[in-house]
């Protein structure tokens, strides 16, 4: 692994311990575990004389380590957890591969780079990639990864930096030493993070998505390593599942979705006719049976939604109660007073218009409430 020369001595100086929320925080003076976030690069994790280490700061000139332990001022050894440097190391050289492809073929520029624990991204300077474009820098970035290209550490200065073919410019506020990592023929980029020291250690680059982010620019997600190994891992299982539960192999999955699609479709038009049939039976039922001012009914939503048209609600205050939320109706009442007077006693929320408005209350509300509501608001009300 291509490791910066400041952390290849795990050591560090504890200066002062102090304990904060049951925290241990450590101020060391001299720090050899890379930071948490220092060039948009995960920090080093691992054992500090036993404690665990949880998260690494610099702050200042002094660096804090926070542990899950208990540790006395002093200086120690400490074990980095390797797998997760050699993890860190892939991640890295995954995207300086995937920059530079995106370079070779597009001329597209990666602005910035953020590593997390799931995936890393890069910000590119064009607001849209075409999906070709976006397979032919993924081919082109595992063609170099299977080269098996050997990952150069190269020691200069921001002076020197001129005899080499950066891809991106040094910051003119860089002076004194500058850490570049040369991948074969293929990039040049100062940089001082962890780095595979073969290509072919990065194993394979997988883009996994795209976002368009401040306007201009396209997020691409993507995870090298055995982080892609993963990946492959938790998306066979998924889709080996989806073929088992829809019986399909996964080739025939995706006509066997959308045979679903028009299905549920269909089901869902055929299921709105017959909820509006019912309520035009419904509605002619009551117009024979009832003499009522008010009905109350119970039922589901989409017939609830009908029997507001075809009932006649001339003179006459429908209560429509689908289980959780109920529906008022009238020509002749303004309902909007029904739902505030529920409001005042079992809370929930609701509204609507004078003629038709919902309300779902925090509290169920018996039945006869609705007749005797219907006495109180409306008994001055003159019909029309
Ligand atoms: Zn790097």
């Amino acid at each position: 692994m291509k490791i910066p020369e400041r952390y290849l001595d795990p050591t560090v100086e504890i200066r002062e311990v102090k304990r904060t929320d049951g925290k241990t925080i450590l101020v060391a003076t001299k720090c050899g575990l890379y930071p948490d976030g220092k060039g948009g690069q995960l920090g080093d994790r691992g054992k500090l004389n036993g404690a665990t280490i949880l998260r690494i700061f610099e702050n200042g000139e002094e660096t804090i380590v926070e542990v899950e332990g208990i540790v006395e001022p002093g200086v120690y050894k400490t074990e980095p957890d390797l797998s997760r440097r050699m993890d860190i190391a892939q991640q890295h050289t995954g995207q300086h591969i995937l920059s530079a492809a995106f370079v070779h073929l597009a001329e597209i520029e990666t602005v910035s780079f953020h590593m997390g624990e799931e995936y890393f991204t890069i910000d590119v300077d064009v607001p849209y990639i075409e999906p070709s474009v976006l397979k032919e820098v993924e081919d082109l970035a595992n063609k170099v990864v299977q080269r098996d290209l050997v990952v150069e550490e190269i020691l200069t200065t921001a002076e020197q930096v001129g005899n080499y073919n950066l891809r991106k410019p040094l910051s003119e506020k860089i002076n004194g030493p500058v850490r570049l990592i040369k991948i074969g023929d293929f990039d040049v980029s100062a940089c001082g993070g962890f780095h595979t020291d073969t290509t072919g250690q990065v194993g394979m680059i997988k883009i996994i998505g795209t976002e368009k982010v401040k306007g201009e620019l396209t997020r691409v997600y993507a995870v090298s390593g055995l982080r892609a190994l993963r990946y492959f891992q938790k998306y066979t299982d998924v889709l080996k599942e989806l073929s088992k539960q829809l019986t399909a192999s996964v080739d025939e999955l995706l006509i066997r979705v959308r045979k679903l699609q028009e299905q549920a479709r269909e089901r869902g038009l055929l299921l709105s006719k017959l909820s509006e049939e019912y309520a035009q039976v419904l509605a002619l039922k009551l117009r024979d049976e009832s003499q009522e001012k008010l009905l109350y009914l119970e039922g589901y939503t989409e017939v609830g939604n009908f029997l507001v048209r075809y009932v006649d609600l001339n003179g006459r205050l429908l209560v429509f109660y689908d289980g959780s939320k109920y529906m008022f109706a009238s020509k002749s009442y303004d309902v909007r007073l029904l739902v505030e007077s529920l409001k005042q006693t079992y809370g929930g929320k609701g509204g609507g218009k004078a003629d038709l408005a919902n309300y779902q209350p925090d509290r169920p509300v018996r039945q006869e409430v609705f007749v005797e509501l219907f006495n109180n608001l409306y008994q001055h009300v003159q019909e029309v």
